[in-house]
């Protein structure tokens, strides 16, 4: 009886190993006063959870400033002339938009359907139309123009709908001015992870180097007019904080019993 002998032996190993365990271990407790999260209603996904500032719901620009030469054609607003800015400032934000290129496709390289999600009006997340259209590549969609290209290249067709999601973190500067800390960057492009936890090294533009220059701790969104009739549809953003506590007492262990430890 091979088979019983090796059961045995198993049962009699696992017991032995139960039994040089103690039946408790002391918790450890942080000793933080949390305050309770907020409940928020989750919505289908792609949807606003029930948080979120909606910007464009598919039925009118009431959310944004120079949208006087862009149009809503089937629930999607078309890029027109001169850039978009939201009414509102953010400063650390939960962004979801849609966005979506020409169809038939024309042009090409920076030149095909070329757009882009500013943060706070200075920092851009490259929209374009990378499906089979190259570019240098910290240019294509999902870069952070002139400072990264996204992990990969998840572009679908002209004419589908690609849909960003990014975590967006806003610098922070000292009272002379100087950088306390970077904007940093985290984005999901079709589901796909695009840039994780990116620090930037200053804004983004095309005729010199980034540099951090101070400003206001929340700004506009701003989406940008490249000449191209981009589309883009259901855009929603969370502000995003830090969950709020205080040390109410020191970190401590606490037995099966209660009995409480301090931490040597
Ligand atoms: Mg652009």
């Amino acid at each position: 009886m091979k088979t019983n002998n090796w059961v045995t032996k198993l049962v009699l190993s696992l017991a032995a190993t139960l039994l040089t365990v103690p039946a408790f271990a002391d918790e450890y407790l942080n000793g933080i006063d949390w305050k309770e999260p907020a409940l928020v209603v989750p919505g289908e996904p792609g949807a606003p959870p029930s948080d979120a500032v909606v910007l464009f719901n598919g039925k009118d620009f009431s959310a944004w400033k120079g949208a006087e030469n862009w149009k809503i054609e089937n629930g999607a607003m078309v890029c027109g002339k001169g850039d978009l800015r939201t009414k509102e400032a953010f400063g650390d934000c939960q962004l979801h938009i849609e966005w979506s290129a020409p169809t038939p496709a024309t042009g090409s390289g920076q030149g095909r359907g070329n757009s882009g999600i500013f943060f706070m009006d200075n920092y851009e997340l490259q929209v374009l139309d990378s499906f089979e259209n190259k570019t240098y590549f910290d240019g294509q969609a999902g870069a952070i123009y002139k400072q990264i290209p996204p992990q990969v290249n998840a572009t679908k067709a002209p004419g589908t709908w690609n849909v960003y999601d990014v975590i967006w973190k806003s610098p922070r500067f000292q009272a002379d001015g100087s950088l306390k800390s970077p904007a940093a960057i985290t984005a999901l492009h079709n589901g796909a992870l695009i840039l994780n936890h990116f620090e930037l090294t200053g804004d983004t533009p095309f005729h010199r180097p980034p540099q951090y220059t101070k400003h206001a701790d929340r700004l506009p969104i701003r989406l940008q007019d490249h000449g191209n009739p981009m589309r883009f549809r259901n855009i929603w953003i969370r502000e995003t904080k830090t969950p709020e506590a205080k040390q109410g007492r020191k970190p401590f262990l606490r037995d099966d019993k209660g009995v409480e430890k301090t931490i040597e």
